[in-house]
């Protein structure tokens, strides 16, 4: 049990109202740590921080080499510390060990792929109808309110810090209330990283009144959110008041399309790892397995005997392939939703419950599950349920597939499995999502844009696109006339 500070103006401080908040493992409920609970006066005392840093602090005329250099230091601080960030983030998110190894490594990847970035900002020179030298420069946007979910808890924090502080930004960062642990001992490292006090303020508590206050500060310039759809709206709600700049990165239900021409083996295989890593709490989760009628019932029974390999457990035992749930919350609105599935015309092919073994009693495990022949216009089908809960859905022709796939409020992923590239390529380019894969599932790259289509949000996170996000362009033109232009 650790007892952690919030990180603000560089130091590291209590809430103001002496408010605490316990953090869980939610593999066995066992107490992990205390954080303060941060209230509006310590957003207040946050955004201060980065405001002062933004505006007349060092940051201001530190150049754009020294900013890289400072984000490579910080992934090498990551890198000496990989292992225990990664087991801190299992014990925190329950996810099995071998995944939050994976996340600190792209983590630490993310922090120099921006690192790198920092010194290839570049504004363009324009051909104006007069004797001006007109041009255009891109400046940060001032103070950032970043906001980020449970899932992935270093990983987020690091898609959101990078790009921000590479551009040139100051950031008031705010992880989850179930999972802030990873984010303050990366603060831990900003601090040795020699970053200049307030250029990074990780605050830590509830969506209300933290996350709330943070969203209606009107020193915050921008905010930018990964969450829930529902709370999306309220940041954006929030945002409109003073027109604060607003990317979301929301939810999903994204479909994975399997046709007849898949290598059979690998698309079984995707399928599960579509839905199941993670415990299917990852926003671009192949929920929706749309299937080829032709294949369905032998792509079926396979998908089913693998799924009766997954091996539950806490995710800090290396055999584990499935960990629990986040929190009990979590694990009733799974429950909740399987409870509609097992209403619904659906058919229950496998899971659906909690582990029967005692040893999973005090976690908050749910099985892998799966319901076979699922009406697409159904609550299972729609919503975004946020754990392991797969949607199998049959179809007869190549364009009922994509009407089925894009028949969703969402847009965030998709992928399509068939060794004809030609199909392949022709159906990827009608699914309307921001983040598609061909005989694959899930690969995620530091370079390539990261965000959706339609009610899944908007803006991009990652590569050159997410840099931009944080930046502002500006005209300058310079008049190389002499003469006066005696307009009166
Ligand atoms: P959530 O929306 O409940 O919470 C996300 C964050 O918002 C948390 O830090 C929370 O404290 C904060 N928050 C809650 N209410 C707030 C308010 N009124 N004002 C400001 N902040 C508030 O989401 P969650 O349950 O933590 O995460 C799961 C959701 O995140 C899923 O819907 C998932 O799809 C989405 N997600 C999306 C992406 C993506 O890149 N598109 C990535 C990961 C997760």
């Amino acid at each position: 049990m650790k007892d952690y500070r919030m990180f603000i103006n560089g130091e590291w401080t209590t809430a103001r109202a002496g408010t605490t908040r316990d953090i869980i493992n939610p593999a066995n409920s066992e107490l992990l740590a205390r954080v303060p609970e941060a209230g509006p006066a310590d957003i207040d005392d946050a955004v201060a921080a980065a405001r002062r840093a933004f505006d007349s602090g060092p940051w201001r005329s530190i150049t754009a080499l020294d900013r890289g250099k400072l984000l490579f230091k910080l992934a090498d601080l990551i890198r000496q510390k990989s292992d225990y960030l990664a087991e801190l983030d299992t014990l925190n998110n329950g996810k099995p060990l071998v995944e939050s190894k994976f996340d600190v490594t792209d983590a630490a990847n993310c922090f120099e792929y921006y690192g790198g970035l920092a010194t290839k900002i570049h504004g363009e020179s324009l051909t104006v109808p007069a004797n001006s030298f007109s041009f255009v420069v891109k400046e940060p946007i001032g103070v950032v309110g970043q906001i980020i979910p449970w899932n992935y808890p270093l990983l987020m924090a690091a898609w959101k810090l990078a790009p921000a502080l590479a551009a040139g930004n100051c950031c008031v960062l705010k992880p989850s209330e179930l999972t802030p642990l990873s984010a303050l001992e990366l603060a831990a490292m900003i601090k040795e990283a020699g970053f200049p006090d307030g250029v990074v303020n990780i605050v830590t508590g509830g969506g209300s009144p933290a996350g709330q206050a943070l969203t209606e500060h009107p020193g915050v310039d921008k905010l930018v959110f990964t969450g829930g759809t529902v709370t999306g709206r309220k940041v954006m709600t929030a945002a409109c008041v003073d027109l604060k700049r607003v990317s979301l990165e929301l939810g999903g239900k994204s479909p994975n399309i399997v046709f007849v021409d898949a290598d059979f083996e690998a698309a079984v295989d995707g399928a599960l790892f579509a839905i199941f890593v993670n415990s299917g709490q990852v926003c671009s989760a192949g929920s929706r397995l749309i299937i080829d009628e032709s294949i369905h019932d032998r792509f079926i029974q396979a998908v089913v005997e693998k799924t009766k390999r997954i091996k539950l457990g806490p995710g800090i035992d290396p055999e584990t392939k499935m960990g629990p749930l986040v929190s009990e919350t979590q694990r009733a609105r799974v429950e909740g939703y399987v409870e509609i599935g097992k209403k619904s015309a659906a058919k229950l092919l496998i899971g659906g419950g909690r582990p029967g073994d005692k040893k999973f009693e005090k976690g908050f495990f749910v099985e892998p599950t799966i319901f076979d022949n699922v009406d697409n216009k159904s609550e299972i089908a729609q919503k975004e349920i946020f754990g392991p809960v797969l949607c199998v859905i049959p179809f007869k022709s190549e364009d009922e597939a994509i009407a089925i796939a894009n028949d969703s409020p969402y847009g965030l992923a998709g992928a399509v499995w068939s060794t004809n590239v030609t199909r392949a390529l022709r159906v990827i380019k009608q699914l309307r999502a921001g983040i598609t894969w061909i005989n694959t599932y899930h690969p995620t790259y530091n370079e390539a844009p990261w965000g959706g289509y339609k009610q899944s949000g908007f803006g991009r996170e990652l590569g050159t696109y997410g840099l931009e996000e944080y930046l502002e362009i500006k005209q300058i033109n310079i008049n190389l006339d002499e003469a006066p232009i005696a307009w009166y």
